[in-house]
C-alpha cells in the first residue's frame, strides 16, 4: 500500500502545500492545495475523497479539482465526510456563489460530485482497483472533525492520520487497539504559540509529548509530523527533536511516498 504526500504544511508558501494524501491511485485523504500537483489523469483516477473536516486548508482544491476533471469522469466523485462537513460545503462552497453546485451540475442525474455521510467509529470500504478499509477516528477541533485509519480491505497494518486535533484520549484508545504501520499526526504550532494552539485546538510539541505518552508501552512505529506552520517549522522541529530520543519521530515531506 502506498500513500503519496501531496501536501503536509499548515499554510501555503513556495514548496509548502496544505494537507492532502493520495492512497494508491484512487483514494484522496483531504483535498488541500497539494492536489494541484497531480496531473489531470491522476486526478481523474480518484474515485473517492475522505475529508477530516471543512477547514479551507483541507478542502481548497476540491471545488477546483471537480471543475478540472469532472467532465473526464463517467461517474460522480464520491466525497465522504461528517454530516457537518458536508453541510458546510453545500452552504459555503458549492452554493452557486463561491462555486457551482456540482451536486446537480451538469445534471442532477449525472453530477460531478456526490456527498456521503460518515460518522466517527464507522468503517468504510472504498476503492475498486485496490479495496481499502477506512475507519473513522475521533478528533477534537474547532469544527466537527475526524481522523482516519486506512488498511487493505482484507486487513493488515494501518496508516493512521490524526487530522487536525488537540488532546484526544479516545483517539489513542482506538489507535492502541489497531495494528499501526505508521502514524501521521499534526503539530501546527510551536510551544511559544501555546495560547494560539489552545484556542484553535491544535497540538504543540509540548502537548504532542503528552499525547504520545498514551501509546501502549512497547508499541513502536514511525511517527510523522504534519501541518506545521511554514514560519514556525524549524522552531517546532527543534522542540520535537527533544522528544525524538524515545520515539521514532520523522518529518513528512511533500511529494514523499510512504509505503507499508
Ligand atoms: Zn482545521
Ligand atoms: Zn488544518
Amino acid at each position: 500500500m502506498q500513500v503519496r504526500v501531496l501536501g503536509c504544511s499548515g499554510a501555503i508558501a513556495k514548496d509548502c502545500r496544505t494537507t492532502s494524501f493520495l492512497v494508491d491511485t484512487d483514494l484522496l485523504v483531504d483535498a488541500g492545495t497539494g492536489v494541484g500537483d497531480l496531473t489531470l489523469d491522476e486526478m481523474a483516477r480518484i474515485d473517492d475523497v475522505v475529508l477530516t473536516h471543512c477547514h479551507l486548508d483541507h478542502i481548497a482544491a476540491l471545488p477546483l479539482m471537480l471543475d478540472a476533471v469532472g467532465g473526464r469522469r463517467t461517474r460522480p466523485l464520491r466525497v465522504h465526510a461528517l454530516r457537518a462537513t458536508i453541510e458546510a460545503l453545500r452552504a459555503h462552497v458549492f452554493n452557486n456563489v463561491i462555486w457551482p453546485d456540482f451536486e446537480s451540475i451538469p445534471s442532477p442525474e449525472a453530477p460531478f460530485v456526490s456527498f456521503h455521510d460518515i460518522a466517527v467509529g464507522q468503517t468504510l470500504q472504498l476503492g475498486s482497483a485496490a479495496p481499502k478499509r477506512i475507519e473513522v477516528l475521533p478528533a477534537v477541533h474547532t469544527v466537527p472533525a475526524c481522523g482516519f485509519a486506512v488498511s487493505r480491505a482484507e486487513g493488515g497494518a494501518n496508516w493512521v492520520f490524526s487530522g487536525d486535533t488537540e488532546r484526544n484520549a479516545p483517539f489513542w484508545d482506538r489507535v492502541n487497539a489497531l495494528d499501526v504501520a505508521m502514524l501521521v499526526i499534526e503539530t501546527a504550532f510551536s510551544n511559544r504559540e501555546q495560547a494560539l494552539a489552545d484556542r484553535s485546538l491544535h497540538l504543540s510539541p509540548k502537548v504532542l509529548a503528552d499525547e504520545l505518552a498514551h501509546i501502549t508501552p512497547g508499541k513502536q512505529y514511525p511517527i510523522y509530523i504534519t501541518h506545521t506552520k511554514p514560519a514556525e517549522t524549524e522552531e517546532i522541529m527543534g522542540q520535537i527533536d527533544a522528544l525524538a530520543a524515545q520515539r521514532d519521530i520523522r518529518w513528512l515531506k511533500a511529494d514523499g511516498v510512504l509505503t507499508f
